[in-house]
């Protein structure tokens, strides 16, 4: 048996397979992670836009940095499609076999690739929060990436304030919103269906997470303390090393197709 027919195994025994995935998982999607060579901390600094307060602060004394980091973020995110990572993940919810798929991502690229009811620890980049009520509205990614763009508009027509103008005002009291996602320091999201979904896991799949950023990084743990098999799968190591039944060394996009064949063919 080789490790994907293992893996392939693993999920035909399960009772609730849940998966927890991480930046790398869209890599190949062509979002850079925040650690890798390359990645988005090799860029930019993350005091000065990894937090509410840094990047308002980086907005007044370096208006050019902060529509650089948006313009490429923008640029990024239009190309952005799922990849046979995601996929592989929406087929197995449609086989029945995945019941429940946290993310640390903040790109909706699992539920364009057909996942349901996905619990995003980090929030979501299309999604706005009120800022006074705390209401949150659902955005259209692709008329808020076009409004980004437009807004971002030149070097010398850029107006810094102009930035409030990027997200919808909130539909019930009218107050000015952020993204809905989770900067360092501030707490995480959705977190009791995190912890239940972790805790109810027989069988969990963690794909593209250095396992760095806390509390999410803890849920496989948590997992494995009510007796979860952990199975990693990651192409520079294996972060869940001490509590893994399984580690698969592949990037997401190679390996989860794989998988669904290997399960298919034992079906
Ligand atoms: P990270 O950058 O710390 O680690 C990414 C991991 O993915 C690394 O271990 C890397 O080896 C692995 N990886 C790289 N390519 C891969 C591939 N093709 N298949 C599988 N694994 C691959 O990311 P993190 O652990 O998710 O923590 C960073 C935080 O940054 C997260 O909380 C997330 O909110 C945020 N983030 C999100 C996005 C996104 O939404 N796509 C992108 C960057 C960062």
């Amino acid at each position: 048996m080789d490790e994907y027919q293992k893996l392939a195994q693993l999920i035909l025994d399960a009772d609730n397979l849940v998966a927890f995935t991480g930046a790398g998982i869209s890599a190949e999607s062509g979002i850079p992670t925040f650690r890798d060579p390359g990645g988005l901390w090799d860029r930019f600094d993350p005091d000065e836009i990894g937090t509410a307060g840094g990047i308002v602060a980086t907005a007044l004394k370096k208006p050019g940095l902060i529509r650089e980091f948006l313009l490429q973020m923008v640029e990024i995110f239009e190309k952005a499609k799922p990849n046979p990572g995601h996929y592989g993940l929406g087929a197995l919810e449609e086989m029945g076999f995945l019941k429940a798929l946290i993310t640390q991502n903040i790109d909706h690229l699992h539920q364009e690739a057909g996942n349901n009811g996905v619990i995003e620890v980090h929030g979501s980049l299309f999604r706005a929060r009120c800022l006074s009520c705390g209401r949150r509205q659902q955005m259209n990614k692709a008329e808020f990436l076009a409004r980004a763009k437009s807004l971002l508009g030149s070097h010398n027509g850029f107006e810094v304030g102009r930035l409030t103008e990027l997200l919808p005002r909130c539909p019930v009291c009218k107050g000015i919103s952020r993204p809905d996602v989770v900067m360092f320091g501030e707490a995480v999201l959705m977190l009791p269906e995190a912890n239940s979904a972790a805790e109810q896991a027989d069988v969990m799949i963690v794909l593209g997470t250095s396992g760095v950023v806390y509390p999410a990084a803890a849920l496989p743990y948590q997992a494995f303390e009510r007796d979860a098999k952990i199975i990693e799968i990651n192409p520079t190591g294996n972060y869940y090393d001490s509590i893994c039944e399984l580690y698969i060394d592949a990037p997401a996009g190679e390996a989860m197709p794989r998988v669904v064949d290997a399960l298919k063919e034992m079906l």
